[in-house]
């Protein structure tokens, strides 16, 4: 009984495994063994980390289990994670994926992993990503990319693809991801996980390094919903060190987890499934919005979002400008790659020359121009005006509908290499996500079902502080459906 639950514990969610430390059926030291396990047997073919932390992972699920010991545990206490490698861990190091930060060890812990920390968690490693969180495949790491678990010919996304594999993979219960234009929700969609990018503010960003400031935000990426929940719970609210965080006080999102959606108003922009979305991709989505109608709730099919066509226009200004402005620090004076030279200025030049990959140096290329005089209106102010109209757009549909409900990617997983060559390709990945960043409220993947093998997310959007209503959907959904409870094997 005992041999056969351990050889499987690599597959149970959070509040699956916690139930069993609970019940003290397993230690926080047999699960975490079972997970590093699971790495070595996996990790060869999926490379989902830069850095896995063994001996730090053990040593906090032994500290894990006397806090059980001591009757002082939460849901997450001795519950191995994996964390995105552009969130600062003390004493680790924390890459981004960038040769510019390879050697880097942040002297300090993000709010986020403190928080972790203090409900007892057991961190794995550090996964990789797309360099500096620019990119929809995970292919722009500077190290290697990270394959789909689903199958290994395939992109898990980006920029969090080695967090979503990672998780597919059993590599670690959950991860936590950063979102700027999709990158939490993408590869939570291309690898069959539930992603959740919180409303901006919801979740303090001390600690996760900037690419666009005013988009950026960390969230959950987790087997199902209830865990997305668990984990929200630990790492939301109020932070004195991030000015952006919002005081409003943080609820238990496990409260919000009613399995029927009566009373609910939903609303399905077809802006959302227009040009790019594939025929099997818009079918699953319907599909599941006939599910979560006949869970009670009430669903217009024929809302309009016209502003939704300029989004990705405006955040290819606004992202790249601010990456512009938050990159001018990797000068290799103060930390991270640092070239020789005869004098400063070449110095500067050799070190951001080879200490970033191209897709870095295309995004400070496009942002200094939209910011650089004479520009300036043309691009960047017009882009903010854009962004105020989408904002009110979202505004005013939530003045109807309780949520909306779209596809998360446009397509199925793609091949590696298929859109390297084709920046507009690879960015058209984020066309139904990127509106929500740019209007800073929160939305939620989860698995809608599958093409051919191969996964496709269903995305829930909802207006600022809403993500009681988003969980509450997806857990409903998620009650309804067995699509999260797939694993791929490997
Ligand atoms: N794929 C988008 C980009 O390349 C979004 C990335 C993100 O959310 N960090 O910018």
């Amino acid at each position: 009984m005992r041999e056969e639950q351990t050889l499987s514990l690599y597959d149970l969610t959070i509040h699956e495994v916690a139930d069993l430390l609970r019940r003290r059926e397993v230690s926080a030291v047999e699960v975490t063994r079972a997970v590093l396990d699971r790495i070595h047997q996996v990790e060869r073919r999926v490379g989902a980390f830069v850095t896995v932390t063994e001996d730090l992972a053990l040593e906090q699920a032994r500290l894990a289990d006397q806090r059980r010991a001591g009757g002082d545990a939460t849901p997450l206490t001795g519950v191995p994670a994996i964390i995105k490698d552009v969130i600062c861990t003390k004493g680790v190091r924390t890459t981004c994926s960038s040769r510019m930060l390879e050697r880097f060890v942040p002297p300090y812990d993000a709010t986020v992993v403190q928080r972790l920390q203090a409900a007892g968690f057991v961190m794995v490693g550090k996964s990789n990503m797309d360099e500096f969180a620019m990119g929809s495949s995970t292919e722009n790491s500077a190290f290697f990319p990270t394959r789909n678990p689903w199958d290994l010919e395939r992109v898990p996304g980006g920029s969090s693809g080695g967090s979503a594999a990672g998780v597919a993979a059993g590599e670690g219960f959950y991860a936590l991801g950063s979102d700027t234009g999709g990158s939490i929700r993408q590869p939570a969609s291309f690898c069959s996980i539930t992603g959740l990018k919180p409303t901006y503010g919801r979740v303090s960003r001390y600690g996760l390094v900037a690419f666009a400031s005013s988009l950026d935000q960390i969230g959950p990426m987790t087997k199902d919903v209830h865990d997305a929940a668990l984990v929200l719970n630990a790492i939301a609210g109020a932070d004195t060190w991030d000015a952006t965080s919002l005081p409003t006080p943080v609820p238990d999102y496990t409260q919000a987890l009613i399995p029927d959606l009566k009373g609910l108003r939903l609303g399905v922009p077809k802006e959302y499934f227009a040009e790019g979305v594939t025929p099997e991709v818009a079918g699953a989505i319907r599909e599941a919005v006939r599910v979560l109608e006949g869970l009670g709730a009430s669903v217009d099919w024929e809302v309009s979002l016209p502003s939704t066509r300029y989004a990705l226009a405006v955040y290819y200004i606004i992202a790249p400008s601010e990456a512009s402005a938050n990159l001018a620090r990797y000068d290799g004076v103060k930390y991270g790659f640092s070239a020789e030279a005869e004098t400063m200025w070449e110095a500067m030049e050799q070190t951001r020359q080879h200490g970033f990959g191209p897709e870095v140096k295309r995004r400070i290329m496009l942002g200094t121009y939209a910011l650089s005089a004479g520009y300036y209106d043309a691009y960047y102010l017009k882009a903010q005006k854009v962004r105020t109209l989408i904002r009110r757009e979202f505004e005013e549909a939530f003045r109807r509908y309780d949520a909306l409900v779209t596809p998360t990617a446009p397509t199925v997983p793609f091949k590696l290499g298929e859109k390297l060559e084709d920046p507009l390709a690879m960015y058209l990945s984020d066309v139904c996500t990127i509106p929500v960043n740019i209007a800073g409220i929160p939305g939620l993947s989860i698995p809608g079902g599958f093409a051919d093998g191969l996964p496709i997310g269903l995305q829930i959007i909802g207006p600022a502080l809403s993500e009681e209503t988003l969980l509450r959907i997806g857990y409903a959904y998620q009650q309804a459906t067995d699509w999260h409870t797939r694993r791929p094997t490997l």
